[in-house]
């Protein structure tokens, strides 16, 4: 089986996030004889300053090519008083929507040696694991009628089977390839719309993935759950608006932004990225985390080419180099050893080797 990769690094510190990702991605494919071919196109201001908009036909059309996608980050001062239309960031929207991505996934892991990071206690944090399914392309956000004059402001909640049904698959897809458990959260004591939601989800779990474990929550509840006790959950499979809320919660009881991976999934396309941003403070100056570009590398393997068990061995190579005391500066703390991006790089490849040996020597015994 050939993959093929579309890469757009952006502006700001996205291509050095990217040339480490993709070492990995090459690393990887190598090792298991997975045959990758990949191409690297201008997204965001870089492609304003050649071409005068950020997302041009040829890009897009490279993306509508491609098994996956993997996004650096875009934007930057230089381009922030252009119109709306011709912002780096308006070029990441059209192209989430082009490709139908209605489903982010944005995973909450907590490596052991990060966990003073948090601003939740070791104990309470320690082993979560989850990853959150947000719908991404309806619900309140693109309901109509919207609006508002001078008296009121209003907008729409709907969601249909259709619409209900792909997310839900997805979310029991993964939980099978996980620990099996799927949360779907909702507010089906007061919103219709939740108790359609709901029934669409039970629906879907009787049918055809009656071996995963189904439990519903209220989003107030599962908000604070969330920070009570988040090593409970696996999948948290919600609508557009509560998963928009309850993924940055997710976020932040892990620590840093560096760290964090997502992956948005379609019928067709899958699109990966880092969720932080170009970071225009520290870009150029070789200081950025890769981690999050890496980690989001392991969820292109599990997701766009079924290869769960590599998704994890990229996991554990993070966790390794996190045990061996390396950190960039973002999550740097005393007695560790401060390192650049591309040092960091190189130790994740290191790592990456011993967990690829480890396993070559478990197989000979
Ligand atoms: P940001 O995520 O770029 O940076 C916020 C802070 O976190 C900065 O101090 C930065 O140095 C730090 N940081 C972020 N990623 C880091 C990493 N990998 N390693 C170390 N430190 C890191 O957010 P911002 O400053 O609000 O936005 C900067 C630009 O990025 C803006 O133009 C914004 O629109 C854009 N942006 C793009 C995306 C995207 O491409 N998906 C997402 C968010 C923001």
């Amino acid at each position: 089986m050939k993959y093929k990769i579309a890469l757009l690094p952006g502006d700001g510190i996205g291509p050095e996030v990217t040339d480490a990702a993709v070492k990995v991605l090459q690393f990887v494919a190598e090792k298991i004889g997975l045959d990758l071919s990949y191409s690297y196109h201008l997204m965001g201001g870089c492609s304003y300053d050649a071409n005068e908009t950020p997302l041009t036909d040829a890009t897009l059309s490279a993306c509508y090519d491609s098994d996956a996608v993997f996004l650096g980050a875009v934007g930057g001062i230089k381009w922030e008083t252009l119109p709306h239309h011709l912002k780096p960031e308006a070029a990441l929207l059209k192209l989430r929507k082009s490709l139908g991505l209605f489903s982010n996934i944005r995973p909450a892991k907590v490596y052991n040696a990060l966990l003073d990071a948090s601003s939740l206690r070791p104990e309470v944090l320690s082993g979560t694991d989850l990853v959150i399914f947000r719908e991404l392309t309806g619900g309140i956000y693109f309901g109509e009628p919207r609006g508002y004059d001078e008296n009121k402001g209003w907008n729409t909640l709907v969601y249909t089977t259709e619409e209900v049904e792909r997310i839900a698959r997805k979310a029991f897809e993964v939980a099978r390839q996980r620990r099996g458990m799927v949360t779907s959260v909702d507010k089906a004591n007061v919103l219709e719309s939740s108790q359609f939601w709901r029934k669409v989800v039970h629906q879907i779990h009787k049918e055809e993935f009656s071996d995963i474990k189904l439990n519903d929550m209220y989003v107030d509840n599962a908000a604070m759950q969330l920070v009570r006790n988040p090593k409970q959950f696996d999948v948290i499979l919600t609508q557009n608006l509560f998963g928009d809320i309850l993924s940055d919660v997710a976020a932040m009881i892990t620590g840093s932004l560096g760290m964090l991976p997502s992956a948005s999934l379609g019928e067709k396309y899958a699109l990966y990225e880092p969720v932080h941003g170009s970071a225009p403070d520290i870009a150029g100056q070789n200081k950025a985390n890769p981690l999050a570009s890496i980690a989001s590398i392991g969820l292109m393997f599990s997701y766009s080419f079924n290869l769960p068990e590599i998704g994890l061995a990229i996991e554990k190579a993070i966790e390794k180099t996190l045990g061996k005391n390396f950190r960039t500066a973002d999550i740097y703390s005393d007695g560790m050893t401060l390192i650049s991006t591309t040092i960091m790089r190189d130790e994740v490849l290191k790592s990456l080797e011993e967990i690829f040996e480890e396993k070559n020597s478990a197989v000979a015994v």
